[in-house]
């Protein structure tokens, strides 16, 4: 019981990080982004000023925060935190209502991707070579993919 607790926990991590992820891997692939999807740079829009990793995951940014950039004040848009959740929570519902065996985890994915698609169509795709950045930010998740099967097959185990 305890080991499928603290796979749950390892699984939801994961999603986590997914849904910080999407706040580039995803709003990079619209319109008005001209940064590389692996460009690790993460700035201030407004002041350019550099965002401490913590600070990047949207809900701890929001807490810590309150929708402000730190150095220079601007309104940080609210649409990352709702990707971030969306995805978060989504993808951990769908893996938790096919009791966390691999056919759930790849839902969620697929979950993830159409939250992507959606996204872009939404908001206009990037003008500049978004063909390599889709690539580059779909061939991101495979890690991910990998660990959330290995730990769902971990959960079928033990
Ligand atoms: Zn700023």
């Amino acid at each position: 019981m305890l080991s499928h607790i603290i796979i749950i926990i390892a699984i939801c991590l994961i999603y986590y990080h997914i849904g910080g992820l999407a706040t580039t891997n995803i709003l990079r692939l619209t319109s008005g982004n001209t940064r590389l999807i692996n460009s690790s740079k993460c700035t201030c829009d407004s002041c350019g000023k550099k965002i401490p990793a913590l600070l990047q995951l949207p809900i701890i940014s929001f807490l810590v925060c309150k929708g402000r950039c730190r150095s220079c004040g601007a309104k940080i848009p609210i649409y990352p935190l709702i990707i971030e959740l969306t995805v978060w929570f989504g993808m951990s519902l769908i893996t938790a209502l096919f009791k966390f065996d691999w056919v759930g985890v790849l839902f969620s994915y697929l979950f993830y991707e159409t939250v992507r698609i959606i996204t872009v169509v939404v908001r206009g795709k990037r003008e500049t070579r978004f063909a390599y950045c889709y690539f580059v930010a779909v061939a991101s998740m495979i890690p991910y993919v990998l660990c959330s099967l290995f730990a769902s097959a971990l959960y079928q185990v033990v």
